[in-house]
């Protein structure tokens, strides 16, 4: 039985194989596998309660070859270096893939918001950012909304930078809201690109997305939108869960009933007429689409056997584990791997950036039209690399994203 490995050790697994694909020289792959920068900040803040409380906050910076360092925030209890390592390295991986300008990071505080009140979420974030002033900034370091952060928390980001710098600077980080400097279409972009995904992934398996059964893991900002979207396709949403559990009727959900349920009662269980499962049991139900939307190593060597979808469309960052993928592959499940499958959102990041450094305002059918075109383009290149290097989607993705990484870093050369 596989040791369940932690995200970082999947990146390193995933780079040894790429390595070999590539054949790339060892002191290449020494450099991709080293983070250039991490940083540990330690975050007091006065509690409601008057207490004053420690909070450990991490940016690991891992590659900036291709343009800034970009990836989100995120603010749960196991955020650590380890994750966010691994998740600062898929990010450079994924600005490659789907061919933006830009490197790769990942920064979080290891909290339990859902315990924390707005004002302790607010001071955390502001004092955070105040500790980071000189690490990050628009052509530096632009952070984005990851687990548990929010438009809102890009707000306070954005305003305590700014206040620093004397002026506004909207365009230090993006998943802002649109008052202050976001993008339309943003907040469900990394959604959309989930459901574009699953359409060119079910179009080069030959079937039809009208009526096919799906199943959502995480009902947040990425398992909501793409549920919804994929609701549109034609699709039946048969599961969705949150960290409290599932709800599931093989008939299909209505969307617009569980999303109400869900905003009234902050959780998915108890809606009426549904049966309640487990996260556990979710996974292994028999669905066209299984989409894991929430956090890490959910599909491991433990469950891969039992997993009965046809084809798995990854949400979250690194949902299934590298044994379990090749367990699945193996079983001829198709696989549209994470650093493709979610890269709506850094890509709607890129174009709320460019909106911002040239202050303009892009409507809906604009964004979407760019995202469209972003997201297929890369799902066929992938799927290109997949052929001419014989392998699957998931290592296809990690090729082509470490190639045009390595490409650029060899044209640039080493300094001195
Ligand atoms: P979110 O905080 O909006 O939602 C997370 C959801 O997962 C919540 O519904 C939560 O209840 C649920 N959840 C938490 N623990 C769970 C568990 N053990 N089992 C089942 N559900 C659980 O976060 P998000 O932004 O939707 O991010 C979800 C995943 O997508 C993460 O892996 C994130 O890194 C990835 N991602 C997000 C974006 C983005 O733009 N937000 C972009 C790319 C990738």
């Amino acid at each position: 039985m596989e040791k369940k490995p932690t995200p970082f050790d999947a990146v390193i697994k995933q780079l040894n194989i790429v390595a070999e694909k590539l054949k790339l020289d060892p002191s290449m792959v020494e450099k991709l596998k080293s983070p250039r920068r991490v940083i540990i900040v330690s975050v007091p803040i006065r509690m409601d309660d008057g207490r004053i409380k420690v909070f450990t906050g991490y940016r690991v910076q891992h590659d900036m070859t291709r343009g800034p360092y970009k990836g989100g925030i995120r603010y749960h209890p196991s955020v650590d270096l380890d994750e966010m390592k691994a998740l600062a390295t898929w990010m450079s991986w994924k600005a490659a893939v789907v061919d933006i300008p830009y490197g790769g990071a990942k920064g979080g505080i290891a909290c339990n918001p859902k315990e924390m009140s707005r004002g302790e979420l607010e001071r955390l974030t502001r004092r955070y950012t105040a500790m980071l002033l000189d690490e990050i900034g628009p052509y530096k370091d632009v952070p984005a909304p990851d687990v548990y952060t929010n438009a809102q928390t890009m707000a306070w980001i954005m305003d305590t930078y700014s206040e620093f710098k004397g002026y506004l600077v909207p365009e230090v980080v993006t998943g802002k809201p649109i008052e202050v400097g976001g993008s339309e279409g943003r907040h469900e972009a990394t959604g959309r690109g989930v459901a574009i995904c699953a359409r060119e992934g079910a179009k080069h398996l030959g079937v039809n997305m009208k009526g096919l059964g799906v199943v959502v893991q995480g009902f947040g900002k990425v398992g909501k939108a793409a549920a919804k979207l994929l609701h549109q396709m034609g699709c039946k949403i048969i599961a969705v869960s949150d960290s409290k559990g599932g709800i599931y009727d093989p008939d299909g959900l209505d969307l617009a009933t569980v999303l109400e349920h869900k905003e009234k009662t902050g959780q998915l269980r108890g809606l009426e007429g549904a049966k309640e499962i487990t996260n556990e049991e979710l996974l292994e139900l028999e669905c066209d689409i299984l989409i894991p939307a929430a956090l890490e190593n959910q599909i491991t060597e433990a469950n891969a056997s039992r997993i009965r979808a046809r084809m798995i469309v990854e949400g979250a960052n690194g949902p299934s584990t590298p044994g379990a993928r090749e367990i699945l592959t193996k079983r001829g499940v198709f696989i549209v791997p994470d650093i493709l499958a979610n890269a709506g959102g850094v890509t709607v990041s890129y174009f709320e950036w460019i909106q911002n450094l040239h202050r303009e305002h892009w409507t809906e059918e604009e964004v979407n039209r760019r995202l469209e075109e972003k997201m297929v383009k890369a799902f066929r290149d992938v799927l290109e690399t997949s052929k001419k290097y014989g392998v699957d989607m998931a290592t296809a993705a990690y090729v082509l994203g470490v190639k045009r990484i390595v490409d650029a870093s060899e044209k640039l050369g080493l300094f001195p």
